[in-house]
């Protein structure tokens, strides 16, 4: 019997574990990704916050799956899905069939029906989005040390994050200690209290999806750092310069984005029904319906567990079900996912964080150490673990931030550079 041809589009933490699980398989696996690198998006707001490279925490497809010799890797962009005729359309390249096809393409930011809004609030998915926010910031500060107008100069040291779930806490307490301690040493005119930092959430408490014992806690330690926090206060505009919530206007020339997500673009590749946020509706073993061929996995798909609940859109969702689609490959049978949930972790600063494991609440400098060792653990590649190791270990020795490089060029909405203005 002719081996299957099974491929897997989108090598993030889906893509990459089904590709794992089907190691021994005897199957070919074509793996189709628009990007070289798979990319660990938990750490990204540390290359926004000058904390982390871009290199730190990304490592080559090829690289990471040089030994499977059953895969082949095309570095492509994903346009459409022919599912009569079984086949991927690629945007360069020729179309690719398949026997078997595995969709986890994730998902990028949502805004609500406010996409005008992209453009002055940029919100962190890719390494290009956080080398951009980081310029930004980065600029914001260059700007700010030689502004004689006190209002501009505000501005430029007001940093607002909106959104307050896990990704909106990190950036905003790293910000802080970004803007607050690390660069005032370096800079002249600007001292720790000069910069002010907003964490702003239409909804009434921080960490929604944690219990409300640690969602406190994470607010006093971000307090803490110096950050304003401002519960149940939606956004209404955002400008190049200002934003508005809950009827106060806010000037700042810093805003970035990290509250909700739309998934790719799959449903409409495949025809198929998507919740509200674009993520395709699937069986419970994964599947479309009609399709037992496709399987759609991770932030790009909506299942339930079995409470009747909407799984989470986070990685270890995205790996489980990676590897249970390997394994109805492998067995040949259909089975209904059933996820396990190791626990919630979320940083605050550079030494504390809030763990949920089970009926266990861990905070503090224990839960920081715990949440080190699992994004270390995590990590792609020896290379990338002991460097993001050792960068913490200086960071928390130091206060230093590294990687705190203007690179790319500087867009209108970046402000431009003031010497070239
Ligand atoms: C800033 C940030 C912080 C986060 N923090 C955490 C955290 O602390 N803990 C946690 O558990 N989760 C976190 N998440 C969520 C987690 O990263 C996602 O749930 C997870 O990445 C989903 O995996 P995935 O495989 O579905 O998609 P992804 O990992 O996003 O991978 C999708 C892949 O598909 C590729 N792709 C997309 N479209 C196409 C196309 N048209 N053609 C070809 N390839 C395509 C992409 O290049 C990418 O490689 C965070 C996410 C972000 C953005």
């Amino acid at each position: 019997m002719a081996r299957q041809h099974i491929v897997i589009v989108g090598a993030g933490f889906g893509g990459l574990a089904a590709v794992r699980g089907l190691a021994r398989a005897n199957v070919d696996v074509t793996l189709v990704d628009q990007r070289n690198h798979h990319l660990f998006q938990p750490l990204l707001y540390q290359v926004a916050t000058a904390g982390l490279s871009p290199a730190d925490i990304a490592a080559p497809i090829r690289a990471i799956l040089r030994k499977q010799r059953n895969v082949r890797v095309v570095l492509d962009r994903v346009v459409g899905i022919d599912r009569a005729a079984r086949q991927v359309m690629l945007a360069e390249g020729a179309p690719v069939a398949y026997d078997r096809l595995i969709v986890a393409t994730g998902a990028r930011h949502s805004y609500f029906g406010r996409e005008d809004w992209a453009v002055h609030a940029p919100g962190i998915k890719t390494i290009d989005d956080a080398t951009a926010v980081r310029r930004k910031v980065l600029l914001a500060l260059e700007r700010a040390e030689v502004e004689i107008d006190p209002a501009k100069r505000q501005a430029l040291l007001t940093f607002v994050v909106i959104g307050g779930g896990p990704t909106g806490v990190e950036m905003a307490g790293a910000i802080a200690e970004l803007a607050r301690r690390s660069v005032s040493r370096d800079f002249r005119s600007i001292t720790p209290h000069c910069s002010r930092v907003l964490l702003v959430e239409a909804g009434p408490r921080l960490l929604p999806a944690f219990p409300a014992i640690l969602a406190d806690k994470a607010r006093v330690a971000i307090e803490q750092l110096g950050v304003t926090v401002r519960l149940g206060a939606p956004v209404t505009a955002i400008t190049e310069d200002r934003l508005q919530v809950g009827g106060e206007t806010i000037p700042a020339h810093s805003i970035i984005w990290a509250a909700g997500v739309q998934a790719s673009p799959a449903a409409q590749w495949l025809d198929v029904p998507a919740d509200g946020a674009g993520r395709v509706i699937v069986q419970p073993d994964l599947t479309i319906a009609g399709h037992p061929e496709i399987q759609v996995i991770g932030d790009t798909a909506t299942s339930i567990d079995r409470n009747g609940c909407p799984l989470p859109g986070i990685a270890p969702v995205a790996k489980q079900q990676g590897r249970h689609a390997a394994r109805m490959i492998v067995s040949g049978r259909s089975a209904p996912f059933c996820y396990r949930d190791y626990g919630k972790l979320a940083t605050i600063g550079r030494h504390r964080a809030v763990i949920a494991i089970g009926g266990l609440r861990l905070s503090g400098t224990v839960a920081w150490l715990l949440w080190c060792t699992a994004h270390i653990f995590f990590l792609a590649g020896y290379r990338n673990r002991l460097i993001v190791g050792a960068n913490w270990l200086w960071n928390y020795l130091t206060f230093e931030r590294g990687a705190r490089l203007i690179t790319g060029d500087p867009t209108p909405k970046d402000g431009g550079y003031p010497w070239l203005a």
